[in-house]
């Protein structure tokens, strides 16, 4: 890793201002109804704003936020969750995050790296499955370097089976340096996904102990920046809630997301909130962990401060709280994951986890199938879309898109397209049941017209002639 990139950071967190906000902002009804309103033109919050929020304790004030983002939520996003599944390439680690069962300092933990042909067969295995989207994820290691990363984007396109193919790769990796971001961004990434894990020095300086790539503060703050000076303009941020006070962590993650749209003109193309879950050899007193109410607070707030960022809720979260929170603002979420490397292709009962090989345990272990049925029965349209990407319409481009209506144009019909390609190819009778039972739903939504003809035709052709991958 080239260290002479780390001169010049900016730091764009300011702790004094944080703290001070979190201290001195009281709720008031006159305040955050303006708020909510601003919201709801769709104009992101200040830090300001953000903290305005934050500050609402009353059961009236939180109905109200909940009621705005549920709004915001449906009137940005429709109806539909875009669905993905983590594919774990290696746990190899020189770091020693002391809350991840991949940590260095951790001799229990069973190390590997999947070999291209590995890497293959858990491919086919997710297509098979009928997965379109992955995030690759990857220790931080000498052995992962930006050409091996590339290689292995690579090797996930160029792997099909039967009519599956993998349409979007996205990356969950050690920050790197611009040539790095270069080298991977040609392989045809989506987004790269760096969290921040605490925005608080102090505290990321406890968990992220010793002499570390990982240890320093400002070069994972800057993770961003230099990607888009690697051509990169689609990134992920988050943080891993429960290292320190989630009030915290969430004006940390709107002043990442104004520092990079006002810098750069693009915001963060989606924002993640981990909350810290049992991994191996994980013994942490933690003082921060975030309540179910606090979390469903949490994600509201950030869709109200963000609104045309996507929202990631991982299967680290049970059945029970994705079901509750979904509505609040999340447009992402993952299915049938399996953490342990190698994992789609070994035999495990149930819920079971081998949790010397995983980073941490998992909430939901649902399959796809089932999760795709429980969206449906709720009313949600579960997408494989990949087109915005695919056509170019990412990064400053997708926030030229990003206006209402034609987001809803777009996406709502590819949601159909691809979700009409899932029951075809690969799901259960129950859920090919209820799959067409609610595209007959979004059909009676849709005025008459050429819009919703056209989607008719679509579908007949993946339906009666087999044909794949038409995209608005
Ligand atoms: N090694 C790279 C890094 O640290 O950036 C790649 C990402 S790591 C494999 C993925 C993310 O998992 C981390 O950024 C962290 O937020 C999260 N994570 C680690 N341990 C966790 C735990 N015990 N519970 C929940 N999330 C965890
Ligand atoms: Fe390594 Fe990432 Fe785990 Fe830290 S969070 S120990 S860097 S894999």
């Amino acid at each position: 890793m080239n260290m002479e990139l780390t001169k010049g950071f900016v730091d764009f967190i300011d702790d004094a201002k944080l703290h001070s906000l979190i201290n001195n902002t009281r709720e008031d009804p006159v305040v955050y109804r303006a708020i909510l309103k601003k919201s709801l033109s769709k104009q992101p919050l200040t830090v300001e704003e953000t903290a305005a929020l934050i500050a609402v304790q009353s059961p009236e004030g939180l109905h109200e936020i909940f009621e705005t983002a549920r709004e915001l939520k449906r009137s940005v996003y429709g109806n539909r969750i875009v669905l993905f599944a983590p594919l774990y390439i290696g746990n190899y680690c020189i770091n020693d995050c002391q809350y991840c069962g991949f940590r260095r300092s951790l001799r229990s933990t069973v190390r590997h790296s999947l070999s291209d042909q590995e890497l293959v067969n858990e491919v086919r295995s997710l297509e098979d499955e009928g997965h379109k989207r992955l995030i690759l994820v990857y220790g931080e290691h000498p052995k992962y370097t930006p050409e091996f990363i590339a290689h292995t984007v690579r090797m996930t396109y160029a792997t099909k089976s039967g009519k599956g193919e993998i349409r979007r790769v996205n990356i969950n990796a050690a920050p790197l340096d611009i040539e790095g971001y270069r080298t991977v961004k040609e392989a045809g990434i989506g987004t790269f996904q760096v969290f921040q894990e605490t925005y608080h020095k102090e505290t990321y300086a406890k968990y992220h102990p010793g002499n570390t790539q990982k240890s320093n503060y400002l070069w994972r703050l800057n993770a961003m920046d230099r990607a888009f000076e690697g051509g990169i303009d689609d990134m992920g941020i988050g943080a891993l809630f429960g290292l320190y006070d989630w009030r915290f962590e969430v004006l940390g993650l709107v002043s990442h997301a104004i520092h990079l749209q006002t810098t750069y003109g693009v915001g963060p193309h989606t924002i993640s909130f981990p909350r810290i879950q049992p991994a191996n050899g994980m013994e942490l007193d933690l003082p921060y962990r975030v309540s179910d109410q606090d979390f469903k607070k949490l994600v509201a707030i950030l869709r109200l401060a963000v609104p045309y960022t996507g929202l990631i809720m991982t299967a680290r979260e049970s059945r029970a709280i994705r079901d509750e929170v979904m509505e609040f603002g999340v447009s992402q979420i993952d299915a049938g994951t399996k953490l342990e490397i190698g994992g789609y292709n070994k035999e495990r009962k149930g819920d079971e986890q081998a949790l010397d090989e995983e980073q941490f345990q998992i909430g939901d272990t649902r399959n796809l199938d089932e999760v795709i049925r429980w969206l449906l029965t709720r009313d949600y349209i579960p997408s494989f879309c990949t087109a915005c990407y695919r056509v170019g319409r990412t990064g400053e481009h997708f926030m030229e898109f990003a206006i209402p209506g034609f987001i809803k144009r777009f996406c709502t019909r590819n949601a159909l397209l691809t979700l009409a390609e899932y029951l075809e190819d690969y799901s259960s009778d129950l859920t090919k049941e209820e799959g067409y039972k609610l595209t007959e739903r979004e059909l009676a939504k849709m005025p008459d017209g050429d819009e919703k003809e056209s989607l008719k035709e679509r579908l007949k052709k993946i339906r009666e002639q087999g044909i794949r991958d038409i995209l608005y």
